[in-house]
């Protein structure tokens, strides 16, 4: 006998539809799992094996084949655990509905497929017998569903990653509802437009089937969640002193501008960047929603939370391997600039990062995104985040330092800030000296500016910003403007002309400072609300290009 149970696995941070197809015959007892199953799928047979007959449900003795279609496209997790196990409760008649006396829906091969148009036609036809049977109205019908869980041994159903992804392209498709495990109801609750059920056990799910009893719902309103008080643990009211570095990232901010701090050990150069998110614009619903997707895809909401509301800070040990920072890996997952999106990367120690695990940045700088191939299929995860780098300003980290002598070779220092590469480096708009702090001004009891305060400056900044590139696509902030653009945007007045002119002679910066003046300029004219760049604007910003300038 012969059933389906609908399900999907998760490409890149959307997902696709899988159908489950249970076939059970007369013969010596097997089970094989077909369909390019890899690893955790081929494992999961003992685990379905043993839920299904330690929930009371007998597990026959025959000829099993578990096709996943469609069948050109490998698939992995244990997701498919819960979905396997139905089918064959399904194919046997333990599941009250789906007889097998009932006409079965399973009329062609690879009914899925990633196009939405292709779940919409197999749905209706999957229609056909629930309007046909009599008392089948009174059962919800295992066919409008769309099932995912990896099973434990005694039947207990476990999280899966990816359920907003997944519960998305239900509704995408026109599915009537979505079971996920109950602990991934918070995230899958996000979504809208149909019924988001939680399962606690194969039995649970049995039962609902057979229209014993319901399962759990959920229905979260994301705007709920979105728009009250954030939840950041840091704040810059905590940071004493450091005003031109907190002056620097609340320009940064504004623009979108990736930063890199100069300072010795112990400076606060950490501190300063872990409350770089609580300065950045508020995220747009949209944002949260992509920004919890990748969350949802690696595994990483915490238990009960249903979306990433506010900008994610990660910082990335110096060992972490490009796979790590980009992702990918064999069962591919995000790496850690795709779960920074929408929020800060820190990178602490640049330089004694592998210069290849460097070089893989390019991209996501460049595009905001990172293309992962694999054997048969190409993976994209969005990847636009600050980037926050830190070093010291020599191997010893005392270079320069007023009160402590550098103990490295001249030739040394060169070196060790020529680890950083050039392409690298052109990404990074904002240079900032990060001194170590005179123990009077930690101790002095006034605090800093509360983050929330700077917040209305750079969401002020950031506003004049999307009018101006309004209908520039690829274009939201300042930072993201290319050479060419430079001239429309960014009108100096005379003054100020001149006094460029002074600087790149002075310091003898090349085109590319030139260019970043000139953005850097522009923001912070934003931030005063100035339409043209002024002689105070060009300043300042000359200020934050400080490896421009030769080593001195
Ligand atoms: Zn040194």
């Amino acid at each position: 006998m012969l059933a389906r149970i609908r399900s999907a696995a998760v490409l890149g941070i959307d997902a696709y539809l899988v159908d489950v197809e249970a076939d059970i015959t007369r013969g010596l007892p097997s089970f094989a799992t077909v369909g390019l199953p890899q690893g955790a799928i081929k494992e999961g047979r003992e685990r379905v094996g043993a839920a299904i007959v330690n929930s009371g449900f007998e597990f026959p003795l025959k000829r099993i084949t578990i096709n996943l279609a469609p069948a050109d496209v490998r698939k992995d997790g244990s997701a498919f655990d819960l979905p396997i196990a139905l089918g064959i409760l399904a194919a046997t008649g333990q599941l009250r509905h789906g007889l097998p006396d009932e006409p079965m829906v399973v009329t062609e091969p690879a009914t899925a497929g990633r196009a939405d148009g292709d779940g919409v036609s197999s749905l209706q036809r999957s229609d056909a017998p629930m309007s046909s049977g009599s008392d089948s109205s009174r059962y919800p019908l295992y066919d409008d569903y769309l099932v995912v869980g990896e099973l434990g041994l005694e039947g207990d159903v476990r999280p899966v990653r990816g359920a907003l992804p997944i519960a998305a392209r239900a509704r995408a498709v026109g599915l009537r509802g979505v079971i996920v495990p109950v602990h991934n109801l918070p995230e899958a609750g996000v979504v809208d437009g149909i019924e988001i059920l939680g399962a606690r056990n194969l039995l649970d799910v049995a039962a609902f089937f057979g229209g014993d009893a319901p399962l759990a719902r959920s229905r979260v309103d994301p705007s709920t969640l979105f728009g009250g008080a954030r939840h950041d643990d840091v704040d810059f009211a905590e940071v004493r002193g450091q005003e031109h570095a907190k002056r620097a990232l609340e320009v940064a901010a504004a623009g979108a501008h990736n930063v890199i701090m100069i300072g010795p050990p112990g400076s606060g150069k950490t501190m300063l960047a872990r409350r770089l998110p609580t300065i950045l614009p508020e995220m747009t619903l949209e944002e949260a929603l992509e920004t919890t997707k990748i969350h949802s895809v690696a595994g990483l909401l915490p238990p009960g939370q249903s979306l990433v509301a506010d900008r994610p800070f990660r910082a990335p040990h110096h060992t972490v391997s490009d796979a790590g920072l980009i992702g990918g890996g064999s069962y591919p997952r995000p790496g850690e600039v795709s779960i920074a999106h929408g929020g800060v990367l820190f990178l602490d120690e640049l330089p004694e990062f592998r210069k290849n695990v460097l070089e893989v940045l390019r991209q996501p700088l460049e595009d905001g995104l990172v293309t992962i191939s694999r054997a048969a299929t190409t993976l994209c995860y969005p990847a636009r985040f600050t980037l926050a780098a830190a070093m010291n300003p020599c191997p010893c980290g005392y270079f320069g330092d007023p009160g402590r002598a550098c103990t490295c070779e001249p030739l040394g220092v060169e070196r060790y800030l020529a680890r950083i590469s050039g392409p690298l480096m052109d990404r990074i708009d904002i240079h900032i000296d990060v001194p170590a702090v005179p123990y009077k001004e930690l101790s002095c009891g006034r605090s800093g500016e509360p983050s929330e305060v700077i917040r209305v400056r750079v969401n002020a900044a950031r506003r004049r910003q999307l009018e101006r590139f309004a209908g520039r696509a690829g274009i939201y902030a300042n930072a993201h403007m290319r050479p060419r653009d430079l001239s429309k945007f960014c009108r100096v007045s005379d003054q100020a002309e001149a006094l460029l002119k002074t600087a790149i002679a002075k310091l003898k910066l090349s085109a590319r400072a030139y260019h970043r003046i000139l953005k850097i300029a522009r923001t912070i004219a934003d931030l005063a609300g100035e339409g043209r760049i002024l002689p105070p604007h060009v300043s300042e910003a000359v200020q934050y290009r400080s490896l421009d300038r030769p080593l001195g």
